[in-house]
């Protein structure tokens, strides 16, 4: 069947939805690091991220977290509300690594005296550059009150995903959310959007402090698709017939 293919992103493919107002958000199995600059692919990722993010944001809307998600239509495409993506990436850190250790010399692992919020400018020419809530407002990117909600939004979301996967063995180090605006007639609200997945988020085991998530990639540990099977597994989200099930179609050019 063709569709109309709407954007192509590293990770993810949107296409027109069945009715006006959705699209269908594909996961490849394609991984990139340091804004492009290392590129490969993960065996089975689509398959896993698609559950993954399928699970977490089920969970968060049953708490009252307002997401673009729909339902999983297959194996790698889910079923979600178009918006109008607002060009931020919300980081939440719990625990300094990457970039936060990177850029102010505090050791990898040290747990925040409290939880950061940063917000990145989503631009690839520019490579994300961090912002602060002055240019977000000043150049209209979000207006005050959205970004008040976005903040609320992304706290929330930290307290709920650190205690659902502390309870799986599981340490929420760090994430990144994106949000975007649905229109529905005259009204706009603010919705989770994107992805919630090891691409997106840095999970340790809980006692061993092994990395389970892109990192993996970035830093070429090795058991980079075990790990997102761990993260699956202990989800309870892992498909049935297991790894084998994964392969899935390969990686659309
Ligand atoms: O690299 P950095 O330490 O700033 O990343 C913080 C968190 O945001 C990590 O969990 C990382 O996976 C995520 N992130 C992302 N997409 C980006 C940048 C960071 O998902 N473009």
């Amino acid at each position: 069947m063709r569709r109309r293919r709407i954007y192509e992103g590293k990770a993810k493919v949107l296409f027109e939805g069945p009715e006006p107002g959705t699209l269908v958000q594909y996961f490849k199995d394609d991984a990139t690091a340091f804004n492009n600059q290392k590129k490969g692919t993960i065996t089975g990722k689509g398959v896993l991220n698609n559950r993954i993010s399928e699970f977490l944001m089920t969970r968060l809307e049953a708490i009252g977290v307002a997401t673009h998600f729909v339902r999983r239509l297959n194996m790698r495409e889910q079923l979600v509300r178009e918006v109008e993506i607002i060009p931020l990436e919300i980081v939440v850190r719990n625990i300094a690594a990457g970039s936060l250790s990177k850029r102010l010399g505090i050791e990898e692992g040290s747990r925040l005296p409290c939880s950061i919020l940063e917000f990145y400018l989503k631009d690839d020419a520019l490579g994300d550059p961090l912002v602060t809530e002055e240019h977000i407002t000043c150049f209209n990117w979000a207006a005050p009150q959205e970004l008040d909600e976005i903040t609320q939004t992304a706290l929330r979301v930290n307290d709920f995903l650190s205690g659902l996967f502390l309870g799986v063995g599981i340490t929420l180090v760090d994430f990144k959310l994106e949000f975007g605006r649905l229109w529905e007639e005259d009204q706009m609200r603010i919705v989770l959007a994107d992805e919630i997945s090891p691409d997106s988020c840095r999970l340790w085991d809980s006692k061993t402090g092994e990395k389970l998530d892109k990192d993996r990639f970035r830093r070429d540990l090795g058991n980079i698709e075990e790990a997102y099977q761990e993260i699956a597994r202990r989800l309870g989200v892992l498909p049935e017939a297991g790894p084998l099930d994964l392969q899935g179609p390969q990686t659309m050019q």
